[in-house]
């Protein structure tokens, strides 16, 4: 169901608990206008802020029942929306973001508008075979903190990193690095959602050091960090499952190498699953491949997250080559034509014709635009680079990997650390307050900090600085 079609009764913000029709009757009875108006009224999407663009659906919905024009403008600097500019900027040629908003827009940028130029001039850059690192020299101070020094920040200031595991796949020399990486430096393990391991609590100056040591076992970005090409998550498939008719692994592994790096809109996710059982979960994803006896069978539009929508088939039983053809279209045309921050779900919901529609442009070729959409995804994977092995390359960039600026050899004083389960977590308020524990006593009893671990002398039940 799209956004703007919610139910009255449907929770739309979960962090404070507002339905959508409370959302209407803001804009019908309050007379609310803007995004602005709508979140002070209502308290709606002013926590996590992931229901934000379900918010400016149903606003721009019911302003347009009322007559009301709603602008596309993607901010005050730029009246064009992010597909306007898109095409813009492809057909002008231009290369930054200043000649972009000279040429387009006014001011001098803000928040919301330098990220899509970052995003969609390193789009433009692969595609057209002029490189555009997202976060080298021109774009990396455009973007947000996350891509700027291609980690996520997390809640304690300190930065997690996460390395591709191409389908989950690792081998155990790899592992056996990141047990020592995690060790020599206390980072926090954890498998996450997308098959592969993140570990959680490195300094801003540690992660250089970091990834030398895992750009050298022969990982690279995961791109955790980016709108782009998250994972390809994949099943054992045909290789070891005995109900499995296609090698899911390998045409995982395929995609990923692929398609990583790829900016875009919004983060990608994609699931290969090697028979109808569905393991991989692949129609939770945005492009969910599913093998079949003749070839695979392949669905686009899923996502789990706020508003989780199931993947829609596309068509069934490609073969290898014309599936890759297929997802290439698909992806070039969701970063040509949705809106910032659109996931592919809510993209082919908005889509005028719907999957029909779709349908007709990437597997009939209606449009006649198929080949030029597969040469600019030709173009992206001829001119990835690993971000991380290219700013471990460049003294330039490694200049920003530190905590203070005007104090660049000092660590930051102030992270504190509590044991839990074996591994050290950010300590909490509440951590003051709480009773030694012997659960985490023992836990803390059996941890294996090495000689050069960051975090000192660790003390039962107590912050650890
Ligand atoms: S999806 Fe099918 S092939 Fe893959 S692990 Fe599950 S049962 Fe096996």
């Amino acid at each position: 169901m799209a956004n703007a079609e919610l139910p009255d009764d449907a929770v739309v913000c979960s962090c404070n608990n507002v339905f959508a029709g409370t959302i209407r009757a803001s804009v019908t009875e309050h007379g609310c206008t803007t995004l602005g108006e709508v979140k002070e009224c209502t308290s709606a999407g002013t926590v996590c802020g992931s229901c934000v663009p379900t918010l400016t659906t149903l606003l721009n919905k019911e302003l347009e029942r009322s007559g009301i024009t709603v602008s596309t403008a993607m901010c005050e600097h730029f009246a064009h929306s992010r597909a306007e500019l898109y095409q813009l900027v492809k057909e002008g040629g231009q290369q930054t973001f200043t000649e972009i908003v000279t040429a387009f827009g006014r001011g001098r940028g803000c928040a919301v508008c330098k990220p899509v130029v970052a995003s969609l001039l390193s789009s433009l850059g692969t595609t057209s075979g002029r490189l555009h690192s997202p976060v080298g020299e021109q774009l990396g101070s455009l973007q947000d903190t996350n891509d700027h020094v291609m980690a996520n920040i997390q809640k304690n200031g300190t930065y997690s990193v996460i390395p591709r595991m191409p389908a989950g796949e690792v081998t155990p020399e790899q592992l056996l690095v990141l047990a020592q990486v995690a060790i020599d430096y206390g980072l926090y393990l954890k498998l996450n959602g997308a098959q592969r391991i993140g570990m959680f609590g490195a300094r801003l100056d540690q992660l250089p050091e970091i990834w030398r040591r895992l750009v050298d076992a022969g990982f690279e970005s995961g791109h955790a960090y980016g709108k782009s090409l998250r994972m390809v998550k994949s099943c054992v498939g045909s290789t070891w499952c005995r109900y499995g008719v296609q090698d899911s692994t390998s045409m995982a592994v395929a995609l990923e190498r692929r398609y990583r790096g790829l900016r875009s809109p919004h983060k990608l996710k994609v699931g290969v699953s090697g028979c109808a059982r569905e393991c991989a979960e692949a129609r939770a994803k945005d492009v969910g491949v599913i093998a079949t006896t003749k070839g695979w069978n392949l669905y686009v539009g899923g996502n789990g997250g706020a508003q989780p929508a199931h993947a829609q088939l596309l068509i069934e039983d490609l073969d290898d080559e014309n599936l890759v053809k297929c997802i290439d279209r698909f992806l070039m045309l969701y970063i040509q034509e949705a809106d910032k921050v659109q996931r592919t779900a809510r993209w082919v919901e908005d889509r005028a014709g719907g999957i029909e529609e779709l349908r007709r442009v990437i597997v009939e070729d209606s449009l006649g635009i198929g080949e030029e959409l597969e040469a600019q995804m030709a173009n992206h994977v001829a001119t990835y680079e690993d971000e991380w092995t290219a700013t471990l390359d460049d003294p330039q960039r490694l200049a920003k990997f530190v905590s203070f600026i005007n104090a660049p050899g000092v660590a930051d004083p102030d992270l504190a650390w509590v044991p839990e389960r074996g591994q050290m977590r950010p300590a909490h308020e509440m951590d003051q307050h709480t009773a030694p524990d012997p659960v985490r006593a023992r836990a803390l009893a059996s941890l294996s900090l090495g000689a050069t671990s960051p975090l000192g002398d660790s003390v039962d039940g107590e912050e650890i600085r």
